[in-house]
């Protein structure tokens, strides 16, 4: 049996995946929020965009979905720990 070690990637491994799957109608996926289980289309969540970046908070009980920051240039920052699962119809 393999280890961990030896079965582990780095993140390249992924993104031929990756950009298949993050090349898709954002609005119409449907999230679940990692805090209270609710589950919507992301075009319904509430978003922030006053902060120093995008904040998407759930409709239901306002705790963060995700988190997207840009240097002001070409780098961008996401952090989704507030979504359990993203549903994505290709
Ligand atoms: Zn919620």
């Amino acid at each position: 049996m393999k280890g961990m070690d030896e079965l582990k990637l780095d993140g390249n491994a992924a993104a031929g995946n990756l950009e298949q799957i993050f090349a898709f109608e954002i609005t119409t996926a449907v999230g679940t929020c990692a805090n209270c289980g609710a589950s919507g289309a992301v075009g319904g969540a509430g978003v922030y965009s006053q902060a120093p970046g995008i904040v998407v908070r759930c409709p239901a009980c306002e705790g963060v979905l995700l988190r997207l920051a840009n240097d002001g240039d070409s780098r961008w920052w996401l952090e989704m720990t507030g979504v359990r699962s993203l549903e994505v119809r290709l």
